[in-house]
């Protein structure tokens, strides 16, 4: 406990803030409507070379860690949700690789990223496995010198934009999980396609899209680690996703009750400002509670994951199940405060309560955080 940020830290935080201000708060709502992929602000990222952030240093990033990640992603979501998706994908597929690539995988990949222009997606959920992996049907056939895969996944995020992906499939299906593995495959493989662009609920123009895998000829050189290891790859990779996760639902929080916050002390009814009703402080007062408690339950699961402290991925999923749960109260009570105004597309918090329930589901839905939660506290 006791996290704070460092001076590197606080500066970048200032930076992103000042984009954050001038190129993606005017964009966000349009982007919501839209549906369509905001590259004007991968641009801008790739101008400020956020999308190399987490690189070593010889790769041109900064090595930033998970905590600093969690920071970025934090101030970008206070005003929009996909922008930080953008951010957080990429960041994926770099933990990926420095997690478990090997030395000529950081080399080619890292290089591959260097510029810091490149969209990453981690592909792991079917039409029919979501939260039950063991029955996943996307196979990789080894042949010669290559993996042969085929099958279809859904949901990915950025997946119908991104140039590289995070692959999971079957090397072993009677092996169940203990039969999945791990690849990197690139965009222009032969074989690889996008198939429909998803219109979601929230996290709107983030290329959520299916991706079809038809006889892809992946060389074995991108497996990552062994055959088999990928449950433990997914494993590890999780507990840090669903951190940065939890980042996106704080900052959205944080964005709402700022919001709502400011409206409470402008809107007039009954001859004074809506603030002044205790019925609403009190509301807003467990916005902040939420947001402060899940700020420091955030924090403090990334300095443990950024320290190499090890509890099983424990912290990771209470961090993830509090912050989402209370995203999506925090921001329901956000359009309560703005009452009828609060309900339209006018304003941005019924956007936020949107993108907040995507929090619940993704990275492993809050039943399987508690799932995993209780199998820690019993011991299983
Ligand atoms: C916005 C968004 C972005 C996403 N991005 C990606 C991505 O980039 N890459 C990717 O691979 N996937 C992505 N997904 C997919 C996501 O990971 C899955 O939706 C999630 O894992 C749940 O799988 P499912 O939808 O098949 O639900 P199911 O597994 O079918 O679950 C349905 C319901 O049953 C519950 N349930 C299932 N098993 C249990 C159990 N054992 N105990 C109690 N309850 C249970 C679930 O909690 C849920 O409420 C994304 C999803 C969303 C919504």
């Amino acid at each position: 406990m006791g996290f704070e940020f460092t001076e590197e830290q606080r500066m970048i935080r200032e930076m992103v803030k000042k984009l954050v201000t001038e190129k993606i708060a005017p964009r966000a709502a349009e982007i919501d409507e839209s549906n369509d992929f905001p590259y004007d602000i991968k641009e801008a990222f790739v101008e400020n070379g956020l999308l190399k952030m987490g690189l070593p240093e010889e790769y041109g990033g900064i090595g930033a860690n998970v905590a600093t990640i969690c920071m970025v992603m934090e101030e970008v979501s206070k005003v929009s949700f996909t922008a930080a998706s953008l951010f957080f994908s990429v960041h994926l597929i770099i933990d990926l690789l420095f997690s478990v690539g090997n030395k000529e995988q950081k080399k080619k990949y890292f290089g591959l990223l260097s510029r810091g222009d490149k969209i990453a997606a981690m592909a792991v959920t079917e039409p029919n496995v979501g939260s039950d992996l063991s029955s996943m049907r996307t196979r990789a056939v080894l042949i010669g010198d290559n993996y042969i895969l085929n099958g279809t996944k859904c949901f990915i995020s950025l997946g119908g934009v991104a140039d590289l992906y995070g692959v999971y499939a079957s090397t072993s299906p009677e092996k169940r999980t203990r039969g999945l593995s791990a690849f990197i495959v690139e965009r222009e493989t032969s074989g690889f396609s996008i198939g429909k662009i998803e219109n979601p609920m929230g996290m709107r123009g983030s290329a959520s899209s299916e991706i079809i895998l038809e006889d892809v000829k992946v060389p074995k050189e991108d497996l990552l680690g062994k055959e088999g290891d990928g449950f433990s790859i997914l494993v590890n990779s999780l507990n840090v996703e669903r951190l940065w996760f939890a980042s996106m639902a704080l900052g959205t929080s944080q964005g709402a009750l700022d919001y709502a916050t400011q409206y409470a002390k402008e809107r007039v009814q009954f001859g004074k400002p809506i603030a002044e009703f205790q019925g609403i402080q009190f509301m807003l007062a467990d916005m902040a509670i939420q947001v402060e408690v899940g700020r420091s339950i955030l924090y403090d699961a990334a300095s443990q994951i950024d320290r190499g402290v090890e509890d099983g991925g424990l912290k990771s999923a209470i961090a993830k199940c509090f912050i989402t749960d209370a995203a999506m109260k925090v921001t329901t009570d956000a359009v309560q405060v703005l009452g009828g105004y609060g309900y339209m597309k006018e304003y941005p918090v019924e956007r936020m309560m949107r993108d907040a329930k995507a929090t619940q589901i993704a990275a492993g839905t809050n039943q399987i955080q508690r799932v995993l939660i209780a199998r820690s506290l019993l011991g299983k």
